[in-house]
């Protein structure tokens, strides 16, 4: 792994108005994430400073190390308005190399210490680590968090999502944050086509997140835009060729699947918390919805995770 070390000039990043990113503000403390999971549609965000979106966007790891007092500057300006702010939305702020930078953290602390609202999305149980911060931050502002889990079959998890803790590991997650009084949720996704994508294989995630408690949870299929798209497939190829045919015929020149299999995944999801429901082991808080489509760039589940933090519709 090589860490750069950079000065940002500016930490809380503001959307582009044209965005389909149901939310305004967003913190990235990091570039690059050594999740390193295959599908990643943030990978492109690495492709400058003469950086692959291949390797590099796993093990060079850009690293914004005045992050928590640039947080506290821009909270402290006149014309910031305590927007909510989301973290996690193009890269894992709960990667590896926080259990070293400690930024995240540091951010929570900050956004706490100024009662400014905030969600987290991520994929690592490291998240328990600042748990005291959460349920210190959590007394005086909205906090939100979600964990991205698409898969609880292990030899999947190994293939495609090599730098994430086990998805056991995250439901332990899931459990402990709500027992805590910290609201998470979870987003089974990407679910990916021949490898996650069984009724039944979607229905064992769902059931496990009713388990563990989960206070919403939203489901979604793979999407591959330009640029990641040719990466999976080469990727593919390698690791399950048998599947590079079925990935051809399935994002045939565009980014999504047909409307169809977000059907699909959607009505397993609403007949098992139907059930889960109806004899009360799953009592979502709010109601996550998918659209079934990703926001341009961004982490793969941000347009979800989107729908859970603010209870606000989105517009996208
Ligand atoms: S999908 Fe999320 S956790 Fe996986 S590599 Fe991308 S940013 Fe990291």
């Amino acid at each position: 792994m090589e860490f750069l070390h950079v000065k940002a000039k500016k930490v809380i990043n503001e959307v582009p108005a044209a965005s389909r990113m149901p939310f305004r503000f967003t913190i990235n403390a990091y570039r690059g994430c050594s999740h390193a999971c295959a599908y990643c549609f943030a990978r492109p965000t690495h492709d400058y400073l003469g950086l692959n979106i291949g390797d590099d966007f796993e093990r060079k790891i850009v690293v914004k190390v005045n992050a928590v007092e640039r947080v506290r500057a821009e909270l402290r300006s006149p014309k910031w308005q305590g927007e909510p702010i989301a973290m996690g939305t193009n890269t894992d702020p709960y990667q590896r190399c926080e259990g070293k930078y400690r930024l995240t953290r540091g951010i929570i602390g900050v956004l706490g210490d100024a009662h400014n609202p905030f969600s987290i999305l991520t994929k690592s149980s490291l998240i328990l680590r600042d748990l005291d911060v959460l349920v210190d931050a959590a007394r005086r502002t909205d906090v939100r968090t979600s964990f991205s889990i698409g898969t609880i079959d292990d030899e999947v998890w190994r293939l495609t999502e090599p730098g994430t803790p086990r998805p056991v590991k995250r439901l332990e997650a899931v459990r402990k944050l709500n027992d805590a009084g910290i609201g998470c949720g979870v987003l089974v996704a990407p679910i990916l086509p021949g490898l996650s994508d069984r009724p039944e294989q979607i229905a064992a995630v769902v059931e496990a997140c009713i388990d563990a408690g989960a206070t919403s949870i939203g489901a979604m299929g793979l999407h591959l835009r330009p640029g990641v798209r040719e990466h999976y497939l080469q990727w593919l190829e390698g690791a399950r060729p048998d599947l590079v045919d079925l990935y051809r015929e399935r994002f045939d020149g565009r980014a999504y699947q047909p409307k169809s299999v977000q059907h699909a995944i959607s009505r397993v999801v609403a007949e098992v918390t139907a059930s889960a429901r109806s004899n009360r082991r799953y009592r979502p808080v709010r109601p996550a919805r998918s659209t079934g489509r990703a926001p341009a760039g961004g982490h793969p589940e941000a347009g979800v995770e989107q729908q859970l933090p603010w209870g606000r519709t989105s517009p996208s």
